[in-house]
């Protein structure tokens, strides 16, 4: 005869087996079954044909912090909070079938605390007696870790104000909300000024300590109704209740006030400024999506005007047409092969020989004529056609720098090329570089390319410094384009390979003018000679610019006073005038 004892609760089960196989296994089942629910994490209480509780686990004790002492006898409601604390609540409750598939309540300790939980109940028939069995699960745990996962994934880890994704929803929320027919929320979109010199020149500590602060006045100047988030690095969105245009425009000049007030990062003190663009349902979109869309634009073009606010209306509207209109036609422009490259001579400056050119690419239009780069550059960017034009000018500007080379020999200029941050980002341009060497066999040295400060400036400054090596390693020269006008550091220049600064043609322009230019151009000369490279002043118009520079020590320059940007047929005669001038 076999014996098992089991403790569940304060019920003691004894099951005694009887000799035999199949008895014993019945009840060594019975008593495994027993032993299951004694340690079974969640609680687990039986309740007798009155409803009463007559047996408990020892998880329903720990849970609950009752004894079994306590609970045996009593209503299964003492184990439940508000409304479910309730003897006829429970058992109208209990009636609904889906019950036992579980149902989340809050549960209540003895102590009075609650905690969420979920809550099977199931029903069976033992012996002809029904058993009406009780699980309680705690979800603490579980309600915490999703919390924590939604914060994760819809609030700033820095700032903690929700993010775009979250921002988004709530915004669409409460366009539905409003229906079609009312005058909706506001949306503006916020960029901090200058953020990046605040990064590099204090830290990006400080930096993070800028947009928290930034973060909480934003958040303290909403009403509860309103909504801020963080869109990007520096740009923060806020959902405003503004019944009209003119209401929101009000209430963005309240915003940049208030965020503007003076902060104390460590020893340093700052007034932030921000840039802030304005959508509204009355100008416009309706949805959310479109309205943050709309409020970014609006902030482009109040950097573009030096404006502090702008609201997006109808010209905007209008330029987004007309910006479309240009995309399309650039794509045909590429297809139709419509684009050439002119050529702008580079000198040094006592010699006044030509020792370099810079391709500048044009747009041979058929109804509009030559288009200058200003007018398409941009939009080729922004829509990511600028891959693809770059491509094109890059092996256009190899051809005919491997073609100089063979007629000209050793007087052959050094070709420049433009690069865009999308070209320098774009995963293959070290390689296709490499590609397009090959395939025209020119000597890497003879091909500059020239890159904007901003890209120095780039965030992802490894990604940057990883592609300018490996040009470099290429055997290419590097060139920093209208330097000066952008906030490169130091340590940023010296970090990357460049070769050449060319200095930009407003401060060339201000020569003899200005003061400050003068002061400004003088220093980059000066630098550049420090850090041994070489330096180009763009945009020289006048033989006293030209002196100027000359005093300071400035080697090249490029601009109306040596040459316009040419045809590449009138180039090449340019050139070979010049070396038979040479050879005599
Ligand atoms: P950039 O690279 O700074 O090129 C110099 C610009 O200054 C050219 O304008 C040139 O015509 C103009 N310029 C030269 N000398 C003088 C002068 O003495 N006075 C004045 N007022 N202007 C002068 P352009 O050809 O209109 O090109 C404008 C910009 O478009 C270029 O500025 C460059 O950033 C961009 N660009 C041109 N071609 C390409 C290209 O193939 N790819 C890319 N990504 N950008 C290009
Ligand atoms: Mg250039
Ligand atoms: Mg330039």
């Amino acid at each position: 005869m076999s014996v098992w004892t089991l403790s569940v609760g304060r019920l003691t089960l004894t099951v005694r087996g009887n000799d035999g196989d199949e008895r014993d296994a019945a009840a060594e089942h019975d008593a495994r079954m027993a032993a299951v629910v004694a340690i079974a994490a969640d609680a687990i209480v039986t309740l007798d044909d009155e409803g009463a509780i007559d047996s408990v686990n020892p998880a329903a004790e720990r849970l609950f912090g009752w004894s079994a002492g306590e609970l045996l006898g009593t209503s299964v409601v003492m184990l439940l909070a508000g409304p479910y604390r309730d003897d006829r609540a429970w058992r109208a409750w209990r009636a609904v079938p889906e019950l036992a598939g579980g149902r989340e309540v809050t549960a209540q300790r003895r102590d009075g605390t609650t905690f969420p939980a979920e809550l099977s109940v199931g029903e069976a028939s033992v012996a002809g007696r029904p058993l009406v069995t009780v699980i309680v699960r705690d979800l603490s745990e579980r309600k915490a870790l999703e919390a924590h996962l939604e914060q994760v994934a819809l609030y700033d880890a820095l700032t903690g104000l929700p993010n775009r994704v979250l921002f988004l929803d709530r915004l669409a929320a409460r366009l539905r909300e409003q229906g079609a027919a009312a005058v909706g929320p506001a949306v503006l979109f916020i960029d901090v000024d200058r953020f990046r010199v605040v990064n590099e020149s204090l830290g990006h500590e400080r930096g993070d300590q800028l947009l928290r602060l930034l973060a909480a006045r934003l958040q303290g100047a909403l009403g509860p109704e309103e909504l801020a988030g963080r869109f990007g690095a520096d740009e923060f969105l806020a959902l405003l209740e503004a019944p009209t245009v003119a209401a929101a425009a009000r209430r963005a000049a309240q915003l940049v006030e208030a965020l503007g007030e003076l902060v104390e990062l460590g020893d340093a003190r700052a007034f932030p400024s921000v840039t802030i663009g304005v959508a509204h349902p009355e100008h416009g979109a309706v949805d959310a999506h479109a309205l943050t869309r709309d409020a970014e634009a609006a902030m482009r073009r109040a950097r573009e005007l030096g404006h502090t606010i702008e609201v997006f209306g109808d010209e905007l509207r209008g330029r987004a047409h007309e910006r479309l209109a240009l995309e399309n036609a650039l794509h045909e422009a590429l297809r139709n092969e419509e684009f050439l490259l002119h050529y702008q001579p580079i000198v040094e400056m006592g010699s006044r020989r030509i020792v370099g050119v810079e391709a500048l690419v044009r747009w041979e239009h058929p109804t509009r004529g030559l288009v200058p780069p200003g007018e398409f550059i941009r939009a080729a960017e922004e829509s990511g056609l600028i891959t693809r034009l770059g491509s094109w000018v890059l092996a256009e500007a190899c051809r005919q720098a491997a073609q100089w080379a063979r007629s000209l020999g050793p007087v052959a200029p050094r070709v420049s090329v433009n690069l865009s941050v999308r070209d320098l980002l774009h995963a293959d341009l070290v390689a296709n570089v490499a590609r397009k060497l090959c395939e025209t066999g020119v000597d890497p040295a003879q091909l500059s390319l020239e890159i904007t400060e901003d890209m120095l400036e780039a965030d992802d400054a490894e990604r940057v410094s990883e592609v300018l090596l490996g040009l470099q390693g290429l055997g290419l020269h590097l060139a920093v384009d209208d330097f000066g006008t952008g906030y490169s550091s130091l340590s940023r220049l010296k970090r990357f390979p460049v070769g050449t600064l060319k200095i930009d043609r407003s401060f060339v322009a201000g020569l003899g003018v200005d003061e400050d230019d003068l002061a400004i151009t003088e220093a980059i000369v000066a630098m550049a000679r420090a850090l041994r490279l070489g330096v180009v002043a763009e945009g020289v118009e006048y033989a006293y610019q030209a002196e100027l520079l000359c005093r300071m020590g400035c080697e090249h320059a490029q601009g109306y006073l040596f040459g316009r940007p040419l045809p590449a047929a009138e180039t090449t005669a340019l050139l070979q005038s010049q070396a038979v001038a040479a050879g005599r």
